[in-house]
């Protein structure tokens, strides 16, 4: 007798990153297992599913498909629908379609997985020692893709055709390989060259071997990686990192170091569980980590920091080169102090001849330009403090549907964001806007993303300040179209609402905006913000007060000058005739001019930014005068603090109305300072007590704030909240009066993340 079993037939819709992570490979091997017919096939919007088979089946197929999904998978949506039988015979991957107008999600870079680590130190493999080896699991993805539907034609592997050995890997359903878009081996896939800095080849046999070689001996090494050419040299050799400095034109400013193994980077840094994990995730990110005294690294890596920023290897290239060389090599970014990271082999040894003695490149093009991303672990929780390799192009979602908009972020760690639907898309980061190539990076990788994900906006959203070249761009776009609607958005305004966003908060917080400069409402430079603010509107209900910025840029980079405008203001000329060492720093002349710039109100622009104040300190109590590197005087001041990290102590401050805005006056605090100075008192226990009077002063002004308005959560955003120190303390002091506070999780709390504020608030502002 024979049993006739109904037989179903679903078509199924996935959405999410699903592809490039072995997902139709995996969809096959279900289908197989379940006895199911039909098919499997990227678009570009989704994965798409065609099943036939016993009803228990399909629904055991469909649970399956969520539970064991790869790995590197991020399934968003399952739709499905049915659908009268075609009675497939066998179960088939299709060809890739486009569709028009629709688009999919993007995975990022994966880091090399253990399976292939495994091959590439495997001497009887294949793919012993080779570098480019990835699989469905990991190698690289968004910086070779040039467009929808993710396939091997569409991106830069397109040169390479794979051998007979590579193609049955590619065809075989149960293989690691199945599909896997970049897959080589060293017959077909792309090859290592080691050049001078005149790019004539060394025609080294073994470059890996050779370049290891050239390391030890001192030498600086540009190396192609996934999204650019890094700069590696020996960590432990201080000669070679000040060459390096000196050639980079980057005298004191942090750089990043890679380290072989978990085991090493305990050599040289404390690590806790969560850093560890990150660190060995797929993303595999710089984390700065609390750096051990009697490490081997050299302290002109990160001169007078207590961090250090470390990260793992992330590409076979790297695990092999570090096994090899056994150090711990700087990596930062190949570039002149502030253009983008170099990508193409020509363009390498053009702009950095100068400063590399050999380049280690690579056949493969790099399709867009990927910085390494850096992190911190601060309560448990990751937070982003440069956003790219590894997190960019996966969106953020957003808690409520957007029409398409173009946000062009800030001047200063640009990001750029466009938003479709639920997900905003933050750029990887882009640069300071200070240079033709950042600009032309900011422009080549917008149209990048509006091509991925199929968004053309009607809306762009652009910071307040006239000067920034982002709002520029933002207006000649406009000006190209007279359906373009533009929305100028207020700096901290974008920075709370990122920071809202960022933990899917939609009713009205207290923002709490510390950061350098922002340009205000009033054409004033803000910082030190106090705002009641939701998604379409904010009220500005405290600051820091207005004081004067001698020289303007001038004083950002000599904050001596901010220190002595500050007494002159607050406290007059007496303060002067104090014996105050900061002073020796200044000649004559220069007190001449500052002091006539103030009085005549000649380029001293106003301003209540927290950054500033925090300068200001640092160079009154003789930390640091005179800076190389953005925020160096801060940063220094908080390092300081940390010796004397049980410090309760804080200084007066004052807080007064003034037309219905909460004023701080800085008076009490500056004579504090100088009365603890000419009482000698240690210069941490002064930088620690300023921290304490920072977060006390947070916390009155979000007390007074929420007994006037009722409102209990509090966001933190903007540059001063990478200071751990002040975050940690600042965090504490609001928990404690109950208060719910949120932090930067997934987006740079400096103004890497203005773009996703900005983009949100240009959706809900008023036609
Ligand atoms: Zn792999
Ligand atoms: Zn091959
Ligand atoms: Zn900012």
């Amino acid at each position: 007798m024979v049993k006739t079993l109904a037989i179903s037939a679903v078509h199924i819709n996935v959405r999410g990153v699903v592809q490039g992570v072995g997902f139709r490979p995996f969809v096959y091997q279900l289908a197989t297992k379940y006895n199911l017919k039909g098919w499997v096939c990227n678009t570009s919007e989704a994965v798409k599913i065609e099943v036939e088979g016993e009803a228990e089946a399909i629904e055991r197929f469909l649970l399956a498909l969520q539970k064991q999904a790869p790995p590197r998978a991020s399934i968003e949506d399952i739709t499905t629908t049915h659908y009268s039988p075609a009675n497939y015979e066998g179960f088939e991957i299709r060809h890739s379609m486009a569709e028009e107008g629709k688009y999919q999600l993007i995975s990022p870079d994966i880091a090399t997985c253990q399976d292939c680590l495994k091959e590439i130190l495997n001497p009887d493999d294949r793919r012993y020692r080779y570098p480019f080896t990835n699989c469905t699991n990991c190698g690289p993805r968004f910086t070779i893709i040039k467009d929808i539907p993710y396939d091997r034609p569409l991106t830069t592997m397109n040169r390479f055709k794979m051998c007979p050995e590579c193609q049955r890997e590619y065809d075989d359903s149960l293989n690691r390989r199945f599909h896997a878009q970049p897959n080589a081996c060293p017959k077909c896939g792309p090859t290592l060259e080691l050049v001078d800095n005149q790019g004539t080849s060394t025609n080294s046999t073994d470059t890996i071997t050779a370049t290891s070689k050239l390391l030890r001996e001192g030498k600086i090494i540009a190396i192609k990686g996934l999204g650019g050419f890094l700069l590696a040299c020996d960590a432990t050799n201080q000669v070679v990192i000040n060459r390096l400095r000196q050639r980079k034109v980057r005298p004191s400013k942090p750089l990043a170091i890679m380290a072989s193994s978990i085991e090493e980077v305990k050599k040289h840094c404390y690590v806790s569980d969560e850093e560890e994990i990150l660190l060995a995730s797929p993303h595999s990110p710089i984390v700065l980590l609390k750096w051990r005294a009697g490490s081997s690294v050299s302290s002109a890596v990160a001169p007078n920091l207590k961090y250090l920023g470390v990260m793992l290897p992330y590409t076979p290239l790297h695990h092999i080169l570090l096994r090899e060389t056994v150090l711990p090599l700087v990596m930062t970014s190949g570039n002149l102090s502030e253009e983008p990271i170099a990508k193409d082999n020509d363009e390498a040894i053009q702009r950095l001849k100068d400063i590399a003695d050999y380049f280690l490149m690579h056949n493969r093009d790099i399709y867009v330009r990927y910085d390494d991303s850096v992190t911190m672990v601060e309560r448990g929780v990751t937070q982003l403090v440069r956003r790219a390799r590894g997190y960019a192009p996966h969106p953020i979602h957003l808690p409520f549907k957007s029409r398409q908009i173009l946000a062009c972020g800030a001047e200063e760690k640009n990001t750029f964001c466009l938003t479709r639907e639920h997900h905003a898309f933050v750029s990887q980061h882009i640069g300071d806007m200070e240079n033709l190539e950042t600009m032309e990076h900011f422009e080549n990788t917008i149209s990048l993303y509006q091509r991925l994900f199929r968004i053309e906006p009607t809306i762009i959203a652009h910071d307040l300040h006239p000067e920034y070249l982002s709002t520029k761009y933002a207006q000649e776009l406009a000006a190209t179209s007279d359906d373009i609607r533009l929305v100028p958005v207020q700096h901290h305004h974008a920075h709370i609402v990122s920071g809202m966003v960022d933990n899917a908060v939609e009713t009205p917080v207290i923002g709490v905006a510390l950061d350098g400069t922002g340009y205000g409402s009033d054409g004033n430079i803000w910082g030190g913000e106090f705002l009641v603010a939701d998604y379409q509107r904010f009220t500005r209900m405290a600051h820091l007060e207005y004081l004067p910025l001698p020289g303007g840029a001038t004083a950002i980079k000599k904050p001596y000058r901010i220190a002595l405008s500050y007494l002159l203001s607050l406290l007059g000329e007496d303060a002067l005739k104090q014996d105050l060492p900061f002073l020796e720093q200044i000649d004559r002349t220069e007190t001449g001019i500052i002091r006539k710039q103030i009085e005549k109100k000649i380029n001293s622009p106003l301003t209540s930014s927290c950054g500033r104040l925090f300068d200001a300190v640092s160079a009154l109590i003789g930390v640091r005068g005179e800076i190389d590197y953005e925020a160096q005087a801060a940063i220094e001041l908080e390092m300081l603090a940390y010796n004397e990290v049980n410090e309760t102590d804080y200084y007066p401050f004052s807080i007064i109305e003034q037309d219905g805005i909460s004023i701080v006056k800085l008076q009490d605090l500056f004579s504090a300072l100088i009365d603890d100075l000419q009482s000698k008192t240690i210069k941490a226990t002064m930088a620690a007590k300023f921290h304490n009077t920072i977060a006390q002063m947070i916390k009155a002004l979000c007390q007074d704030i929420s007994t006037r308005t009722n409102i209990t959560q509090v966001v933190l955003s903007g540059g001063v909240f990478q200071n751990r120190l002040l975050l940690r303390k600042t965090v504490s002091l609001l928990e404690d009066g109950e208060f719910t506070v949120f932090t930067h999780r997934q987006v740079p709390c400096n103004d890497g993340g203005i773009s996703l504020g900005q983009a949100v608030i240009a959706n809900f502002a008023s036609q």
